[in-house]
């Protein structure tokens, strides 16, 4: 019997034991194709060299120093090359151990900003439904699915939702993607005048939507208008980069393809690869300054902040996206692997749509092709195919978003950004065998 509280309290999970390229493996040498990445976390694969060597150096010279007393030269050196990297002038990294804590980070120093500022009327958040911003209070209650909210909704500071850029439900006939990207944009400026735009702090979104909606990039000139609406009424625009940042899309950033800039930047799962827990959040010379010339402390804090062999692990992550210039092909190969997704499951009856962008793309799963109705939810669709995927010696990520009041059921790939051609084949065809072995289950049992 297993003391460790798993999650999933009543499922027996394998054992990871061992890591090889893309690959883990189990207790009893069973090899799994990592084709989510975990969470869209992996992106270097289980054993990379550099990797595992800046880490036994790190922990020899200096394993932890607390950041109230030291700062240490990888943290240093880490903060020096993202902000380098980073669009516009995020100039400050703040080091946190993962992605809520970066995104509660991020909501409190919004706050503080205008408190310094002398506007501290201002007090609300507006986010999106369909997105997910983590799991601590502050982040859940700015996310908007309602299966993970739903227990908790008493807790949650009131904070308002509007729609989710989702062109495959929501864009109608009679307009352009253009046309419905700037409508369903505009539904930011009608309620931060129904709120008063002036009690508002910021606006809170993924770039693109990772674990909610099963991978969902925005239009084109759908986040420009945003960013034209924030800037309008003083509220800062907060990027949430946890999942899709990284190189995951193709660029260092996912809000590179969108053309803007933000205010405040939160990233974390491939900035450490897996290799060591650890998040950031980024943010301008502008809100930086707020804070060290009036108060001059940012009232937050973490114990594991700015983790000396969380930052080494880090700084060896992307230099590794440099050296072997990963982010660019991550582009490259991932149109090709939507490509062949796209080939193989054209014709499936409960294929929707498949989309995303470089290694992030996401299958949503629908019980009618015509009318997109999703798939009863007592199907368990999604959860399926990950076990029967699991069965096939592949991981991929599987999801429940909310359509209509009704589960969607998704599932999302983010494969290592080293993933080679032949392994590419291999994902597809397991995952293909999955879906069809799933599909026939579902079928005979709930739709024949
Ligand atoms: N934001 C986004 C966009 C995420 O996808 C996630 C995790 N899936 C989080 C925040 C929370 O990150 P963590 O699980 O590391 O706390």
């Amino acid at each position: 019997m297993s003391h460790v509280f798993h999650r999933q309290c009543n499922q027996k999970l394998p054992a990871a034991v061992k890591g090889d390229g893309v690959y883990l493996i189990d207790q009893s040498g069973k090899r799994y194709l990592d084709a989510s990445g975990g969470a869209a976390v992996s992106c270097l694969g289980h054993s990379h060299a550099g990797v595992r060597e800046a880490l036994h150096q790190q922990i020899d010279a200096l394993a932890y120093a607390h950041s109230g007393f030291f700062t240490t030269e990888t943290a240093e050196a880490l903060g020096e090359k993202l902000t380098s990297l980073a669009p516009g002038d995020l100039n400050y990294a703040y080091f946190v151990s993962g992605g809520s804590e970066a995104v509660e980070a991020a909501l409190k120093l919004a706050r503080q900003y205008f408190v310094e500022k002398g506007e501290p009327q201002r007090q609300r958040f507006i986010a999106r439904r369909q997105s997910y911003h983590g799991n601590t209070l502050g982040a859940l209650a700015v996310g908007g699915n309602e299966w993970r909210r739903a227990q908790f909704a008493p807790l949650l500071i009131d904070v308002a939702h509007i729609a989710p850029c989702y062109a495959y439900r929501d864009q109608r006939e009679d307009e352009t993607s253009f046309e419905y990207g700037q409508r369903v944009a505009n539904e930011l400026e009608q309620q931060l005048l129904d709120e008063g735009p002036d009690t508002v702090i910021a606006f809170i979104a993924e770039p693109v939507v990772g674990a909610t909606a099963g991978v969902l990039p925005a239009v084109d000139g759908y986040f420009k208008r945003i960013r034209e609406i924030c800037d309008k009424y003083g509220v800062l625009l907060i990027l949430d980069e946890v999942m899709c940042g990284m190189g995951r899309t193709g660029t260092l950033f996912a809000h590179e393809y969108d053309g803007i800039t933000a205010d405040i930047v939160t990233i974390a799962k491939g900035l450490g690869a897996g290799y060591q827990p650890i998040g950031a959040m980024l943010t301008t010379e502008e809100i930086y300054q707020a804070v060290s010339s009036g108060t001059g402390f940012f009232q937050h804090g973490h114990t594991y902040m700015a983790h000396a062999t969380a930052m080494a692990g880090s700084l060896a992550v992307l230099n590794a996206f440099e050296n072997e210039q990963l982010v660019a092909r991550v582009g490259t190969e991932g149109e090709l692997l939507q490509a062949s997704l796209k080939e193989r499951l054209v014709d499936h009856p409960f294929v929707g749509d498949v989309r995303g962008r470089g290694f992030f793309q996401g299958i949503e799963f629908v019980a009618d092709r015509a009318t997109k109705a999703p798939l009863p939810v007592k199907t368990q669709f999604h959860a399926r195919l990950k076990r029967s995927a699991m069965e096939n010696g592949l991981m991929c990520y599987p999801m429940a978003g909310t359509i209509d009041g009704q589960a969607g059921h998704h599932v999302l790939l983010a494969p290592p950004f080293i993933l080679s051609r032949s392994e590419r084949d291999e994902l597809v065809d397991k995952l293909v065998a999955s879906i069809n072995h799933v599909s026939e289950e579902v079928y005979k049992e709930f739709l024949a």
